[in-house]
């Protein structure tokens, strides 16, 4: 089994036009940072999802730095963010000095769970120490249950920052994932559903607030001749030659997300009925690009971990992974506070212990996912499971 090509998790996949973009950078010499690549993909973001404007950045981290200092976050100030994501999500809060406060998940749609943010938002504004804004992160492909969300933070005057970094192409009642927040974030690193091998967008109907992030990323130069700064910068705009990969990726996106999809489909169809394994819910309310295929699996009644079953596909070089540890578990944030789901239940520790992502890529072909399908069954049904376990 050994000799099979390595199966991979979420590679990036190239389609038809991305060279053609690209080749038109280096033949008008616009290789260097900006250009019409670049304005041409915020466009086209912008028109995508549905906003008025965007911003195209080195990464969706960058996006997120942004969107922070736009809403003035700074030392003392609280921010509340997902606990189920990538570290991504939360960097940022570090950068401008604040402090995250950790929100857990719902079992519906894995993503926050909108009784634990009332709560938090309840002691917060008890003790007078209201969240500067609320980070909702949408895993997986699928978008938060945004409404109750929404309603809880207009209550209190939060401002919502959507980190849509996995849900690009995704909707919320008929809305694009990631544009229903003040500002929402894009990443197109190398693992996501589209990739620019590098980069991030931040997006907004507030385009007096876009412009002044543009002035941040391209190091706050004033208006001069020479150079002159009155406010810190940074170098965080995307180049015109990645622009050109990301116009190509974008024209792809509708079909990306089918395959996506058949592909979660078919992994329910055939391991879906074993016992004890649990794929991630589609909340009625939109649609999930099923970016990856994530599921649990209930160790006593399927007879096999999640984490034996990651480490057996590794071993017939199938790259599978964990779900996110969450934020709250993190040595970084041991000293952070964390409200849970319900005052007894966790559920993000729930989905790390027992959850693992499958591979998911737009690419996979159908023989690689029938190989992934049978390594599984072969654990479950093969009496391997008990050893295993
Ligand atoms: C990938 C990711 C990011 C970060 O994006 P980069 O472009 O890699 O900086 C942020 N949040 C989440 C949830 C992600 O998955």
């Amino acid at each position: 089994m050994q000799g099979h090509q390595r199966i991979y998790l979420s590679p990036p996949h190239i389609g038809q036009e991305e060279q053609q973009w690209v080749n038109r950078a280096f033949e008008t010499n616009w290789i260097a940072p900006l250009g019409p690549n670049v304005d041409v993909f915020e466009q086209d973001i912008a028109r995508y999802v549905g906003t008025h404007g965007a911003l195209a950045l080195s990464s969706g981290t960058a996006a997120l730095h942004l969107a922070l200092r736009l809403l003035d976050v700074g030392p003392g100030d609280s921010i509340f963010c997902s606990t189920l994501t990538f570290v991504a999500s939360v960097n940022p809060i570090l950068y401008q000095g604040a402090e995250p406060v950790f929100i857990d998940s719902e079992p519906a749609t894995w993503n926050m769970s909108p009784k634990a943010l009332a709560r938090a938002l309840i002691v917060a504004n008890r003790q007078g120490k209201l969240p500067k804004a609320v980070i909702v992160v949408n895993l997986y492909g699928q978008s938060s249950d945004l409404d109750p969300i929404v309603e809880l933070c207009d209550a209190y005057n939060v401002p919502i920052i959507e980190d849509a970094a996995e849900s690009l192409g995704a909707t919320y009642k008929g809305k694009g994932s990631g544009t229903i927040g003040q500002f929402g974030i894009y990443s197109f690193n190398g693992n996501k559903i589209i990739t620019t091998s590098g980069g991030g967008m931040l997006v907004s109907d507030d385009l007096a607030a876009l412009e002044k992030a543009r002035f941040w990323a391209t190091q706050a130069r004033d208006q001069a001749v020479h150079y002159e700064h009155s406010e810190v910068g940074y170098n965080y705009r995307m180049s015109n030659v990645l622009a050109g990969i990301g116009i190509g990726q974008l024209r792809a996106l509708p079909s990306r997300i089918e395959d996506r999809r058949a592909i979660f489909n078919k992994y329910v169809q055939e391991l879906g009925s074993l016992e004890g394994f649990n794929f991630m819910p589609e909340a009625s309310f939109g649609m999930s690009t099923r970016w990856l295929t994530a599921l649990t699996v209930d160790p006593q009644r399927a007879e096999i971990t999640a984490a034996a079953i990651i480490q057996k596909l590794s071993d017939v070089n199938i790259e599978s992974r964990p779900v996110w540890k969450p934020m709250h578990l993190q040595p970084l944030f041991k000293n952070c506070l964390y409200i849970p789901h319900t005052e007894s239940l966790s559920v993000s520790d729930q989905l790390f212990e027992h959850g693992l992502c499958l591979p998911s890529g737009s690419s996979l072909t159908e023989h690689e996912q029938e190989r992934v399908i049978s390594v599984i069954k072969s654990l479950v049904y093969g009496g391997l499971a008990h050893e295993s376990a």
